[in-house]
């Protein structure tokens, strides 16, 4: 059975625990697009990690971690990841990578970094990560593929198009250094000794694992607002964040998938530019802010404050159509008990017009919030292992938001640890 956990908004929803939660049940995990640029944060036994790379998988000693075809592989990333996990104890973990995924190249990196540069206030706050240059090259059908590592005369000619290509842009548009050959042929020599013993035909693996009824879980990085077709474009991220994606950048067929966990996060935040319809500021952002995840609404690669706001039905509503949604997964709900009320976005109104259905983005920036005040319920709910022992305003609010966004809320997360969460019969 194929399962996804995927993201209904902006990303940071409490994806990685959920499918650290769910991995317990798992045989498989793959990461199936994004790339080192956004971090899950997980909490378990043996400590506190923030992961960009590996599946949240890893810290099972029954489950195979896989990087599909579709993800944008860091490799020295990636192999610092590994050791840094087994350095805190976590048993040597299972991982596979696909033999076609492409490479994030340094060069990637400085791109991404000159590119935002050069665009100054009219940046888009990319964690220059190097995804969109790569996503660009794969695209246009210059990227590096792993399997290329192991070809060494298609290597070293690539190596050298690859350079004279880049160089025009770094010479004319950036005024920066310019690539070497040799320099960078060495570097992939490198990086293929590196990966060398993790690659694979990880579509084949997952086409036996099905056969043999084995649990897959495929996990979504980031959420349905960053989808480069669906969501708040351009302020999106390069590479689809949806669920049946996830069947392509995994290489599974798309009709194995069964079950889409869409989490959603009981109040909002989002990372880097555009249109935010629900966010709030000042003070009372600040105090959500500190309060919020486990720890801070801190971006887990970059440090930086999340921008913060109230639940958002629209784009909620949206976010799990998008992603084929079965169950919601609703998270982080613990934070909000500080609160007297609680105001939650449950319309948008644009040119004095009221409307429930999520934009396009020219009118996704005229939009204002329409917000419904529910009342708070004012004590502490983490430990509570029952839905009928949530207080009633707190039954409320998620009943609330489960009508409004239409979809089942089979899971609520009162907590960041793997127990601290209360499942429902729905
Ligand atoms: P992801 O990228 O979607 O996995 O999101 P993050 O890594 O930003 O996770 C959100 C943060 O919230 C992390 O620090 C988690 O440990 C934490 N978290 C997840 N679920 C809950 C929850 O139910 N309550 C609290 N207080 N924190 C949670």
């Amino acid at each position: 059975m194929v399962k996804a956990v995927v993201g209904a908004n902006w990303g940071d929803e409490g994806k990685g625990k959920i499918t650290d939660m769910m991995a317990a049940d798992a045989d498989i995990i793959v990461r199936f697009q994004g790339g080192a640029n956004a971090g899950h944060t997980i909490v378990n036994n043996y400590g506190k990690f923030a992961l960009h790379t590996l599946p949240s998988g890893v810290f099972y000693n029954h489950t195979t971690s896989i990087i599909g075809n579709g993800v944008a592989l860091n490799i020295p990333v990636l192999i610092n990841e590994i050791k840094s996990i087994e350095e805190k104890g976590v048993p040597a973990p299972h991982i596979l990578v696909s033999d076609r995924a492409q490479i994030v190249m340094p060069y990637h990196i400085l791109f991404d970094q000159y590119e935002e540069e050069r665009l100054g206030k009219a940046s888009f706050g990319s964690t220059k990560s190097g995804i969109a240059p790569f996503y660009s090259d794969k695209y246009a059908k210059i990227g590096y593929q792993v399997q290329e590592l192991f070809d060494d005369e298609l290597l070293k000619d690539k190596v050298q198009r690859t350079c004279e290509q880049k160089n025009v842009l770094l010479e004319h548009l950036y005024h920066k250094p310019l690539l070497q050959p040799e320099e960078l042929l060495n570097t992939l020599h490198e990086y293929r000794d590196m990966i060398a013993p993790y690659v694979c035909d990880t579509s084949a693996y997952l086409w036996n694992a099905i056969k043999e009824n084995k649990t897959i879980l495929l996990e979504g990085q980031l959420g349905t607002l960053k989808d480069p077709d669906h969501g708040i474009y351009p302020m999106v991220t390069s590479s689809s964040t949806l669920a049946p994606y996830g069947c392509i950048g995994a290489g599974i067929p798309a009709q194995e998938l069964k079950q889409v966990v869409t989490v959603c996060k009981a109040y909002s935040s989002a990372v880097g530019a555009g249109a935010f319809v629900s966010e709030i500021f000042g003070d009372e952002a600040d105090e959500l802010r500190r309060r919020g995840g486990d720890g801070g609404e801190f971006g887990a690669t970059t440090g930086r404050p999340r921008r913060m706001g109230w639940f958002d039905c629209v784009a909620s509503k949206y976010g799990c159509r998008m992603q084929g949604t079965t169950d919601v997964a609703f998270t982080v709900i613990d934070v909000l008990g500080y609160l007297d009320e609680i105001p939650v976005c449950v319309g948008y109104e644009i040119d004095g017009e009221v409307t429930t259905d999520f934009p396009v983005t020219s009118k996704l920036e005229k939009a204002k919030p329409v917000l419904k005040t529910l009342p708070g319920w004012k004590c502490d709910i983490r430990g509570i292992k029952k839905y009928e022992d949530l207080p009633e305003n707190c039954r409320n609010y998620i009943e609330f938001i489960e009508k409004e966004i239409g979809f089942p809320i089979t899971m609520v997360s009162n907590g960041p640890g793997r127990d601290d969460i209360i499942y429902r019969n729905k």
